[in-house]
């Protein structure tokens, strides 16, 4: 059995995808997962070529060969596939980048690095995760202790140092656990998840969701609920939604929030219907001004400020846009600006997106009004 560093990376988001990666499954063709494909590839390219032509020419190697690693004499390797075996099955990394660094003294034999390219600015655990597949890989090929690797990653090029022998346990487990899945000639039970609208295979278990009612079809559910109704014998989401039955409450909870019934969405996902728990009460004391904030989490960059203020005709609609980061700013102070206008604006949102935004902008103001007067405080001494 053959497990790659593409085999780990898709088990790290889904077990499915692992298991249909393995099996040779087409993928079902979504655009963002192409992207994402693409992004990595133009990035991995053209972190080769900057490495390689920072590096004296004599010292690099492009896919060297994995058999000689030990009487390597290159001190920059870019695309080495390591091959190693772990039991019956054959560990096989395609590492981004090796530096080779000589140690001194002759008795100790030189030291191996491996760098793992990541396009996004902001890593996960999974990244590291898979950096120490390749340091695990790598360490078993050559026989040698690696204990660190690097991450190159986002617009900066900034470099992560990874201490991967931390990892390396965890690392062991993961393939334990790979080689089980694989060893199984059928898939493991859907469940979809957070990673599916990234994923390639997104349409296909969509599809097969829906044809078997799964219950992971309800997006707020965790892995601990769904157990849980697995053991009272409610496997669809039709079985769960005759379960919800609506509740007078006591008085003294009158002011305490309505707990989340998934049984009720599962009864409006099935009746195709909106229900909407209590008399939800809207107390605005002032001027409504309804925001919708878009960025791009990764690069922590917010580039559309949408708002609305009043109903009805007499809706006033805003949309402030930034091109750049640069843009910002500006678009902030816009949008102080429209709201300075109005007496007693109150701002109202979906989710916790816009209040992580408001947090950002509002520290940020913050911070420069203190350096402004810190700046003003030192003029005066
Ligand atoms: S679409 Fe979702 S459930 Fe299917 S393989 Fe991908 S991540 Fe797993």
């Amino acid at each position: 059995m053959r497990i790659s560093s593409d085999l780990f990376s898709a088990f790290l988001k889904c077990s499915t995808k692992c298991w249909l990666r393995a099996a040779g499954e087409p993928a079902s063709g979504d655009a963002y997962a192409e992207w994402v494909k693409s992004q990595k590839r133009s990035y991995h390219a053209t972190e080769i070529e900057r490495l390689l032509s920072e590096a004296p020419k004599d010292e690099v190697a492009v896919s060297p060969l994995p058999e000689n690693l030990k009487a390597a004499q290159w001190r920059l390797a870019a695309t080495l596939v390591a091959r190693a075996r772990m039991n019956t099955c054959i560990l096989e990394s395609e590492v981004h980048a090796v530096e080779r660094v000589p140690t001194e003294g002759r008795a100790r034999p030189p030291q191996f690095i491996p760098i793992r390219f990541i396009f996004t600015n902001k890593l996960s655990e999974d990244d590291k995760l898979l950096l120490a597949f390749d340091t695990f890989v790598l360490s078993e090929a050559t026989g040698r202790e690696i204990s660190f690797g690097k991450i190159i990653h986002g617009d900066d090029h900034s470099t992560l140092r990874v201490k991967t022998a931390a990892l390396s346990g965890e690392v062991r487990k993961y393939i334990e656990r790979i080689a089980a899945l694989l060893s199984s000639p059928t898939p493991p039970d859907l469940v979809l998840n957070r990673h599916c609208p990234e994923c390639e295979f997104q349409t296909r278990c969509r599809r097969k969701a829906i044809e078997a009612d799964d219950l992971s079809l309800l997006s707020g559910m965790s892995e601990k609920e769904r157990r849980k109704l697995h053991s009272k014998g409610i496997f669809t989401v039709t079985q769960l939604s005759y379960t919800f039955r609506p509740r007078r409450r006591p008085k003294r909870m009158r002011d305490k929030r309505e707990k989340y019934h998934h049984s009720l969405k599962a009864l409006a996902v099935r009746e195709k219907k909106i229900h909407i728990v209590g008399r939800p009460e809207l107390k605005i004391d002032g001027i409504p001004v309804y925001l919708d904030v878009e960025g791009l989490p990764d690069r922590d960059f917010y580039y559309l400020i949408g708002g609305c203020i009043g109903s009805g005709d007499s809706a006033v609609h805003h949309s402030l846009w930034a091109d750049t980061a640069a843009d910002e700013g500006r678009i902030w102070r816009e949008f102080l600006a429209i709201l300075e206008t109005l007496e007693k604006p109150v701002l109202i949102h979906y989710g916790s997106y816009e209040t992580a935004f408001l947090n950002g902008w509002a520290s940020a103001t913050d911070n420069r009004r203190r350096a402004l007067w810190q700046q003003k405080r030192s003029g005066l001494r």
